[in-house]
């Protein structure tokens, strides 16, 4: 199919940036508008985004988000539904022991420090925490293997709060589409919370990650099938028209591309 004419000035900018010289844009390219329309679209084809690592309570969930480190959700969920079957609480855990563990888990990347990481965590959450998953950002990234975002997601999925968990997808759009740029995820994070709407920050993490798995893709974004296609100004875009606004079907985990 032929592209359409894509007029974006982003493209001009761009182009006109590199000719002078200078460096992109330190801050978001869209209006208020235009990125209320965004999560608006998001929400049409999202109503309920859902995380895709499977866990049974919060313990489980930290676990799965430690493990889940340059790993795709569909590959933990492979190794953790067995784990969790007989270990879902950090006194298992730690019953089963590290070697065991890392039978369990040995098809994840990284797994001998993963499984240690695993029986610190437990062992932490059972001396300082009487074996509770704390809820605060500060508590949590004092338990091993969990960093800013692993706790992010852990605040947003097990106790409702409204974060902004910066994985490498949130990380490619913010910066591809112009949107938030940064050169780390804390900035990236920080410009997210500033400019996306109140009443969509709860849901902005998971619509983010899946617009970016499932259709702005890191090799090859299929803007043809993109919502945002008129509105997004990133220089990469190759499609101007959006695709029709529908509810997707229910997401379909292990479906998961590569990207
Ligand atoms: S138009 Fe293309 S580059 Fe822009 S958000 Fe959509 S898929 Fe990504």
């Amino acid at each position: 199919m032929a592209n359409p004419k894509i007029k974006s000035s982003a493209r001009t900018a761009k182009k006109s940036n590199a000719a002078a010289g200078r460096k992109p844009a330190s801050k978001s390219l869209y209006s208020r508008a235009d990125i209320e329309e965004i999560f608006r679209r998001f929400s049409i084809q999202r109503p309920e985004p859902k995380g895709e690592l499977e866990h049974v309570n919060p313990f489980t969930l930290v676990v799965a988000v430690a493990l889940s480190a340059q790993a795709t959700d569909a590959g933990v969920n492979k190794a953790t539904r067995a784990l969790f079957a007989i270990a879902d609480t950090p006194r298992k855990m730690l019953d089963l022991g590290e070697e065991r563990i890392r039978e369990y888990i040995k098809t994840i990347g990284l797994y001998r420090n993963k499984a240690k990481n695993v029986v610190a965590l437990s062992e932490k959450l059972i001396t300082d925490f009487g074996g509770e998953v704390p809820r605060t950002r500060e508590e949590l990234m004092t338990l091993p293997g969990v960093g800013r975002k692993t706790a992010n997601v852990v605040l947003s999925m097990a106790f409702g709060q409204a974060t902004m968990a910066v994985d490498t997808h949130i990380f490619r759009i913010a910066n591809r589409l112009l949107l938030a740029p940064g050169k780390t995820p804390d900035e990236v994070e920080q410009r997210l919370m500033k400019i996306i709407p109140d009443q969509y920050l709860y849901h902005a993490h998971h619509w983010l990650i899946l617009h970016g798995r499932y259709c702005c893709k890191a090799r090859k974004p299929e803007c043809e099938r993109c919502v945002i296609a008129d509105l997004c100004r990133s220089p990469e875009k190759t499609w101007d028209i959006p695709a029709p606004l529908v509810e997707l079907p229910a997401q379909v985990i292990g479906a998961e591309a590569a990207g």
